[in-house]
């Protein structure tokens, strides 16, 4: 495998992971203001973001090259309400997209055609990440971050499963 897409591949996990420490710093935000469907939402995301690092892991072991984890570093996200952890979720993905298209882009230079097939399952993905949480801003921006229909909403993200 090439080296340099390796690297990049291996700063990807250490993305990935850190991207489920950002969203369990949210979770625990949330928690701490009592929103339990939002925490329960981020929870889930964290989760789902240590599938993504590990996908990527074991892709370098499939193709004999190394594994070195970088350090992580604490997550700063400055919390100011509901709305708030929604948009700090978007912006956080679109950044993540961007890194995938990078690494998609070096896999092409490099002419490493199995990098190509294998970010393609990234590229769908953040394709839904991204419509995922606009979906939800569009929602908490009609129910408001009070009141019945926001208790309702809050409700729904809890089902999440
Ligand atoms: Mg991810």
């Amino acid at each position: 495998m090439n080296k340099t897409v390796e690297s990049a591949l291996n700063k990807q996990i250490q993305k990935e992971i850190a991207s489920a420490y950002l969203y369990l710093s949210i979770a625990a935000y949330c928690e701490g203001k009592n929103l339990k469907g939002f925490a329960h939402w981020f929870e889930f995301q964290a989760k789902e973001e240590m599938t993504h690092a590990m996908k990527i892991y074991k892709y370098i072991y499939s193709r004999g090259g190394n594994i070195v984890l970088l350090a992580l570093e604490q997550p700063k996200a400055k919390l100011n309400g509901p709305m708030d952890t929604l948009v700090s979720a978007l912006e956080h993905e679109k950044y993540i997209t961007a890194e995938i298209n990078k690494i998609y882009k070096l896999s092409v230079e490099k002419e490493d055609y199995a990098t190509q097939s294998f970010l393609k399952w990234f590229i769908d993905e953040q394709v839904e990440e991204e419509e995922s949480v606009i979906e939800l801003i569009e929602k908490l921006k009609l129910t408001g971050e009070k009141g019945g229909t926001f208790y309702m909403f809050d409700r729904e993200l809890g089902k999440r499963e």
